[in-house]
């Protein structure tokens, strides 16, 4: 029984690496191959007659065979890892007991990307070699040459060997996709399958067209102008050599300092441009390093934390059709319920009929999601499994899945649409747009108040809002006074929200919150806008022709033009909130960050632009101000990296006057 189980596992993990490592295509995600390891490892403990040489505990990573071999020498590990934080503490309590002082540890974010070991004779770059098994790799020297952060001269003469992880920046990553989707060739599952597949290219000229680069995070030092103790000082020493060391390091006292880099980092990391999985943990000193050792397979003095999985397998029960504010069909995978990242998946994201067929995706079929950050979680990918083909492919509807009109396309869009404007489900979706937080941001109101104030014909566009008596809300299930008062409230208040927001609630094609502002920005008046040509729309920077022609068409059509007059005759003041605009931040750019206690950061955002500032998401040495709130994200440690002014919650207050 239980030989059986360690053959299975060996079998399957064994398949799993070999698609992972030389096929850069995994079947699974990390954390589901990492659980199935870590059952065979304490299978393999309890039995040990059971241990054979080809078992994935006895090896290191794994080889691919188009390059030549190269012999490493010195041995690459790889590293033992935990997804909790009371197994880290269980290491540090190990190293200590064999350590005679304090403990010291350097934690650094853990790049997913592609071990390499680059070797130095006298300062100049003689081989660049992949981790391979840890022993033997494939020598990709002429292609590493093409990646610009490998030195081929250092600054000093030295003979060193550096290990550091190849990776492909985010978004080269979705680029690079984008582009082979366009060109009908390979798309890669992730930043490190493109990373490892760009370089293992036999042509170096194609990995020379790929952004490639590297962080380097160890040294070997054979013969160098330092010595360095520990291993921060040798992070500091390769940095003064001319190589790409993460910025984000730190030195803690011990493991609770450690814990608390790896919380820091748990969502601080999707602001990074770069995938990381975890945190590495080493013990500082390298006489405590030389002590402790290895294991067969990775070294005792480091640990990986590995954050909460980001993808996991599960089944695809159905695929149901939505249709949105645009009138645009989009397909949503019905899941098996699974957990990922500490909430319940159920549903996600299949984007449109195009990628279902560029997946080959099937009602049945075992599929990977992925979630980041806040994202909705997406169908990366099908596990490729026999059952799949034995699967009837799908079949695009042909009429809308509410209304049943007819399905069109529209050029140079991969959507198909509902064709009738009066849809139930178009007119649901734009009474939804009109009270989100991003247009008219009415809290009490949702998508099953809306879905009753339609079906008891309440409400059927946006302007009925506004008809509705605090009895109406009466009417609708489990709603009592106070609530039916605030829900009244919140739409009346609505009328005095600026009119960048008016705009962006009236759901105009291709028109967003961004759009909307610059149209406010640039034409003095609601009735400037309406009355603009498609010229002048289109002169607006940041509007091109498509943008002016939907803009334009809009504000010519009479059913739009009578509510627009029916919103005016209710009390909308357009022209006040544009004149309210003053230029005092004419000129200044500021990118908000952190939790602040006296508004949101939309609300600040909206502060900023009455005074005529500008916001932006990413910190340049264009930004003029930062401002920090409380738990600010990895755009505070760029602000201060290139020099920007930070300003706490108060400071921004007072340049506001509002304090
Ligand atoms: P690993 O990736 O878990 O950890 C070791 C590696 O971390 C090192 O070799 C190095 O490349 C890298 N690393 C990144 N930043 C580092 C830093 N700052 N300091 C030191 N090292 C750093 O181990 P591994 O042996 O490379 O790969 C095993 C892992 O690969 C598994 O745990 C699993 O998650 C994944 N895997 C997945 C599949 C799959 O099908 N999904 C198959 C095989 C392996």
């Amino acid at each position: 029984m239980i030989k059986e189980r360690i053959d299975f596992l060996k079998e399957a993990l064994n398949k799993y690496s070999y698609n992972y490592y030389v096929l850069d295509n995994p079947l699974i995600s990390d954390f589901e191959y990492d659980n199935l390891y870590k059952e065979l490892e304490a299978l393999e403990q309890n039995n040990p007659e059971y241990i054979s040489p080809d078992s994935p505990t006895q090896r290191v990573g794994g080889i691919s065979s188009s390059f030549e071999e190269h012999k490493h020498k010195y041995r690459l590990y790889s590293l033992d890892n935990t997804y909790n934080a009371e197994e880290l503490r269980k290491w540090y309590e190990r190293v200590q007991k064999e350590c005679t002082g304090k403990v010291e540890l350097v934690c650094e974010l853990k790049i997913d990307g592609l071990a390499i070991a680059l070797t130095y004779k006298n300062g100049y770059f003689e081989t660049g070699v992949t981790r391979g098994d840890g022993i033997t790799g494939e020598n990709i020297t002429q292609n590493l040459k093409t990646v610009k952060a490998v030195p081929l001269k250092l600054f000093e003469d030295a003979d060193i060997e550096v290990r550091g992880e190849i990776y492909m920046p985010k978004s080269s990553f979705e680029k690079l996709n984008e582009e082979n989707i366009e060109n009908g060739e390979k798309v890669f599952a992730n930043p490190r399958n493109a990373a490892a597949g760009s370089l293992r290219q036999i042509d170096s000229s194609i990995t020379a067209k790929r952004d490639l680069s590297m962080f380097t995070y160890t040294a070997i030092i054979e013969r160098a102008g330092e010595k360095p103790q520990t291993h921060w000082d040798s992070i500091q020493y390769i940095k003064k050599l001319g190589f790409k060391t993460n910025p984000h390091i730190r030195l803690v006292d011990d493991i609770e300092g450690a814990i608390q880099f790896c919380k820091d980092w748990e969502t601080k990391r999707f602001d990074l441009d770069y995938a990381t999985d975890g945190v590495v943990i080493k013990v500082n000193r390298l006489d405590y390093q030389n002590e402790l050792g290895f294991t067969s397979r990775a070294p005792k003095w480091a640990t990986a934390f590995k954050f909460p999985p980001e993808e996991i397998s599960t089944e695809l029960k159905d695929i149901e059709l939505g249709v949105g504010k645009t009138g645009a069909v989009t397909p949503v995978a019905v899941l098996e319920p699974v957990n990922l990242a500490g909430s319940t998946v159920s549903r996600a994201s299949l984007h449109n009929f195009d990628e279902i067929k560029r997946l080959d995706v099937r009602i049945g079929d075992r599929v990977l999601i992925k979630k980041a950050a806040e994202i909705i979680p997406k169908v990366i990918k099908v596990i490729d499994s026999e059952q799949h083909y034995s699967l009837p492919e799908y079949t695009p509807p042909c009429e809308c899945p509410i209304c049943h009109s007819a399905l069109t396309t529209r050029e140079g869009e991969v959507n198909l649409y509902c064709s009738n404007e009066q849809c139930p489900s178009i007119l649901k979706a734009k009474l939804e747009y009109w009270v989100s937080k991003e247009a008219m941001d009415m809290d009490f109101i949702g998508p099953s108040v809306i879905e009753q104030l339609f079906n008891l014909g309440l409400v059927k566009n946006p302007l009925d809002f506004y008809k509705l008596s605090p009895e109406d809300f009466l009417k609708l299930d489990l709603v009592k006074e106070k609530s039916a008062n605030n829900m009244y409230t919140s739409i009346q208040e609505s009328k005095h929200k600026p009119v960048s927001r008016f705009i962006t609630a009236l759901s105009i094609r291709h028109v967003g919150k961004e759009t909307a502002e610059l149209l406010v920005n640039e034409l003095s008046s609601l009735d400037e806008i309406k009355n603009a040509s498609v010229e002048t729309l289109a002169n607006i920077e940041g509007i091109g022709e498509k943008i002016a022609q939907s803009i334009y068409y809009y504000f010519h059509n009479e059913e739009n033009l009578k509510m627009l007059e029916g919103f005016a005759s209710i009390g909308f003041n357009f022209e006040n909130n544009i004149q309210n605009k003053t230029t005092e931040l004419a000129g200044k750019t500021f990118v908000l960050t952190g939790t602040l206690t006296s508004m949101t950061r939309d609300e600040a955002g909206e502060k900023i632009k009455q005074k005529g500032g500008k916001t932006s998401s990413s910190v340049s040495k264009n930004t003029s101000f930062v401002i920090a709130g409380a738990n600010p994200g990895s755009k505070l440690d760029k602000a201060e990296k290139l020099g920007v002014i930070i300003l706490n919650e108060e400071e921004f207050l007072n340049m506001l006057g509002e304090n």
